[in-house]
């Protein structure tokens, strides 16, 4: 904005002061000067000044006649007239060229300026411009020339370049030496054509200026078509030689590509080879030579299919068809290749054709890079992400992910079946907690090993997890095939399992489902082989079941009945039965075994031997036997003084071996004993022989305790568990319950009665009384009587009764014997029980 101003106001100045040079001129210029002659120079100056400029070869300048006409004014007519002409020569022609009406007074002014300058100094020199070209010697006209030439040269550019560093911003003497220097020239050659001219007037006459004006044309046309001719074959020169240099320049840039590509392809880190349309191999590099471990001498002498691993091939000349064809421009893929030791190499391989666009069939450049290392790698994260560390058996996700895989092929081919067998192993956690999760590893990978031996070569065995298993069966086969499968696995489970020095018998329960086509999810699939698993383990555990879909409504019972069970242990939904406990001793009825009931409120009556082990499974049988327990001592109170006369009295309560699992038990005992105010002596608890099996350490303590508190034991269900003698002699247990499974076979004629005998010797050697459950007979009431049993308890004698029954039974039996009353009473009697 600043430097605008500058230059406008710089402008205005010069404008200014040419206005005063132009008006002193004037006012001085001497009338007799004004000729014909001065006004012809004047026309032609104006006319031709500025149109003709003649450039200098190689050079930007141009020689504009305006100078010549302006210093021959001089020479001719004195100053004045030349600073006149000067003035008008430019206003006519930068009104040409300028747009600006500022610019072309300033021109003018500039001009008028810089003559001026030129007279007045040749006037210091006291030369008269018009008087030296009389003179003989021709040195005055010389010098006076070189004067003009100098001044006009040194003030037009000097102000001319002052206006040029105003308007860039460049520094002055910058702009005059790039801008203006080199113009010097030109004033020198129009000082001298002056000179030449100035000359000739004086010798011939102004005529030679009138002739000399055509001829100036005619010459300067020539020399502007010379010009031409020369810039022409001066640029076709050039040309040719830039044409010269550009092909050497090329071919040289050639060669050095050639080398530069030569040494890329053989040193390059990746393989590359390239290969003719015919498969052959035509040149490799070293790096390809390393990976796939040929010499390029062995490469060339074969074709590249003969080194691609078989099952990759078909991949490969599918996509080198694509890429021949011309549907892509280049392909890439991983595949192995065949090393010379015949290992397998795995390669990323990409391959392009050559960009040769006259061979019909271009050749083929391989890349090839070794990538064993990284797909090795994967392999193994692969591996490690499908697999389970402890077994290397195939993980949850991996099954689940085959599983998927053959139910989509079973849905698109029916023929294709689909199997899973579920396997949990049974008692796995007694392992782990009484010997360590050492030993608990051990055996997991002991049966992994012989699930493995129980498959056939395309089934797969998994684990899920903890001690879960599953096999995937698939293809064509019979349903019966894996039933065997199976059978197998509980035949290989009947020989125990050596780990670290310890025996160990283990088995499994199996749930076997066959995917119908109503099967999309594998989850479903699992969902419900789960389901067939956990009846398996319901229905005794070692063995196995086929999923029906029964078993998913009675899971959904258990379920309902799970949550019910739960509401009902918080509002003590629960009821106790009483059945009577008869003794071949005292032929009385001693007594009776408590017994839980419960009623449910849509599916009635459930037994305890479906809700008692789900209590045990969700960890409420702790509060269930709690509450069964205060309420028999509380009502065994009640039954025990409805009989004042019996002589004895004994109430049985059955205690899950679950709760031996709580180190408080006897002191909870206690405590319901003090409460109810019940004696201790007039309690027996049942308990079965796998209290010892799987409670060892607390059972023992617990059952220490209840002695102490003098409570006595009976073993329930003798016979169908595990029995340890050794523990039998170990603890205060008076009696035990021959199970019913024993008893019912026995019949009228003695038949299967040797069991019984076999458990009454047993009991006679371990001074233990006998209870015989299960008498539905005379006949095995009468046979147990003949060997002596103690006690039995049955149908025979009663089923389990409500309290106020059984009070009144206990009552009726015993009973004083009452003399016989007469006849009405009795039938007064009756009516009322
Ligand atoms: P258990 O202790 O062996 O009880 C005897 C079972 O045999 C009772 O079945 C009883 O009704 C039945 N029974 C008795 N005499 C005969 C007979 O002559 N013939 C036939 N067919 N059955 C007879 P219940 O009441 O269904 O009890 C089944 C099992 O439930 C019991 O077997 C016991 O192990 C368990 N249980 C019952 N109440 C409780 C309890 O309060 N706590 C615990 N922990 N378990 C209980
Ligand atoms: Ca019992
Ligand atoms: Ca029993």
């Amino acid at each position: 904005m600043d430097s605008q101003k500058t230059t406008r106001q710089y402008m205005l100045a010069i404008i200014g002061l040419g206005a005063l040079c132009l008006a002193i001129a004037l006012f001085t210029f001497p009338p007799e000067k004004l000729s014909l002659q001065f006004v012809f120079l004047s026309l032609l100056t104006i006319a031709f000044g500025s149109r003709i400029s003649i450039q200098i070869p190689r050079f930007k300048s141009h020689i504009a006649v305006s100078d010549t006409f302006i210093f021959l004014a001089i020479l001719l007519f004195g100053g004045e007239a030349a600073i006149i002409l000067s003035a008008v020569e430019a206003f006519f022609s930068s009104w040409r060229f300028c747009k600006k009406k500022i610019s072309v007074f300033f021109n003018a002014a500039l001009l008028a300026c810089s003559t001026t300058f030129v007279v007045s100094v040749l006037r210091v020199f006291e030369i008269d411009g018009s008087k030296v070209i009389h003179e003989e010697a021709h040195t005055n006209l010389a010098i006076s020339l070189s004067v003009m030439a100098l001044v006009q040269f040194v003030f037009n550019s000097g102000l001319a370049s002052i206006y040029g560093a105003l308007k860039s911003g460049k520094p002055w003497w910058e702009t005059w030496k790039t801008h203006y220097l080199w113009t010097s020239v030109t004033y020198f050659v129009g000082a001298i054509a002056a000179g030449i001219l100035a000359e000739l007037v004086f010798v011939i006459g102004f005529g030679v200026i009138i002739a000399a004006a055509p001829i100036i044309v005619f010459i300067y046309l020539t020399y502007r078509m010379y010009l031409k001719n020369v810039e022409m074959s001066l640029s076709q020169a050039e040309q040719a030689e830039q044409h010269a240099l550009i092909l050497e320049e090329q071919s040289r840039a050639l060669s050095e590509s050639e080398e530069r590509f030569r040494s890329a392809f053989t040193y390059a880190p990746i393989g590359i080879g390239i290969v003719s349309p015919d498969g052959k191999w035509l040149k490799v590099n070293k790096a390809l030579s390393e990976i796939l471990g040929y010499t390029e001498e062995e490469f060339l002498a074969t074709e590249f299919q003969s080194m691609i691993y078989e099952d990759d091939l078909g991949s490969t000349l599918v996509k080198l068809h694509e890429l021949m064809t011309g549907k892509v421009p280049a392909c890439q893929l991983e595949q192995r290749y065949v090393n010379k030791r015949g290992e397998i190499v795995w390669v990323s391989w990409s391959v392009s054709a050559t960009s040769d666009h006259k061979a019909e069939r271009p050749n083929l450049i391989f890349q090839i890079q070794d990538i064993t290392a990284k797909k090795l790698a994967e392999e193994q994260l692969q591996y490690k992400a499908t697999h389970d560390a402890l077994t290397g058996l195939p993980n949850r996700a991996y099954f689940m992910a085959r599983l998927e895989q053959a139910l989509e092929k079973s849905f698109d081919n029916p023929a294709h079946k689909v199997s899973v067998l579920f396997i949990d192993l049974d008692r796995f956690k007694i392992v782990n907690d009484s010997l360590g999760h050492q030993i608990g590893d051990e055996l997991l990978i002991g049966i992994a090993d012989r699930l493995r031996e129980c498959l056939r070569p395309s089934d797969m065995v998994a684990r899920l997890g903890g001690d879960e298993f599953t096999i995937l069966v698939e293809g064509r086969y019979e349903p019966r095939e894996v039933v065997r499968i199976a059978e197998r696995i509980r035949e290989k489970f009947l020989s125990p399992f050596n780990l670290s020095g310890h025996e160990i018998f283990s088995s499994a329960s199996i749930g076997i489902l066959h995917a119908s086509d109503k099967y999309t999810k594998p989850e479903d699939v699992m969902r419900d082989a789960d389901i067939a698993m956990y009846q398996a383990k319901r229905a005794g555990k070692a063995r196995h079941e086929t999923f029906t879909q029964h078993m998913r409504d009675a899971v959904k019972e258990t379920l309902q009945i799970e949550t019910d069970l739960r509401h009902a242990i918080e509002k003590q939904e629960f009821d106790v039965y009483y059945q009577p406990i008869y003794s071949f001793e005292t032929d009385k009825i001693e007594g009776f075994e408590a017994l839980a009931r419960w009623e449910h409120k849509t599916l009635g009556m459930i037994p305890p031997s479906r809700f008692i082990p789900l209590a045990e499974e969700i960890g409420v049988i702790d509060a269930l036997g709690e509450q069964i327990l205060r309420r028999a001592c509380q009502e065994g109170c009640l039954l025990q003084q409805s009989a004042p006369e019996a002589d004895s009295f004994v109430l049985s309560v059955n205690i899950s071996c679950k709760q031996f699992a709580q180190l408080k038990l006897a002191e909870n005992i206690k405590q319901i004993l003090e409460e109810t105010n019940f004696s201790p002596q007039n309690l027996k608890l049942e308990i079965t022989e796998s209290v010892f099996l799987e409670h060892t350490e607390t059972a023992i303590e617990v059952l220490r305790q209840l002695c102490d508190i003098g409570i006595e034991i009976n073993i329930d269900d003798f016979g169908t568990g595990y029995s340890n003698l050794h523990y039998l002699t170990q603890f205060p247990i008076t009696t035990l319950k021959i199970d019913r499974s024993f008893i019912s076979p026995i019949k009228e004629n003695g038949q299967n009665i040797e069991i019984v005998q076999t458990v009454m010797m047993l009991a006679r050697s371990l001074r233990m009384k006998v209870i015989a459950e299960g008498v539905e007979t005379e006949a095995q009431y009468n046979q147990l009587k003949d060997l002596n049993c103690e006690g039995a308890q049955g149908y025979f004698f009663g089923k389990a009764m409500k309290f106020e029954e059984a009070r009144d039974y206990f009552r009726e039996k015993n009973r004083p014997p009452m003399p016989l009353p007469p006849m009405e009473e009795i039938s007064v009697v009756s009516t009322l029980q």
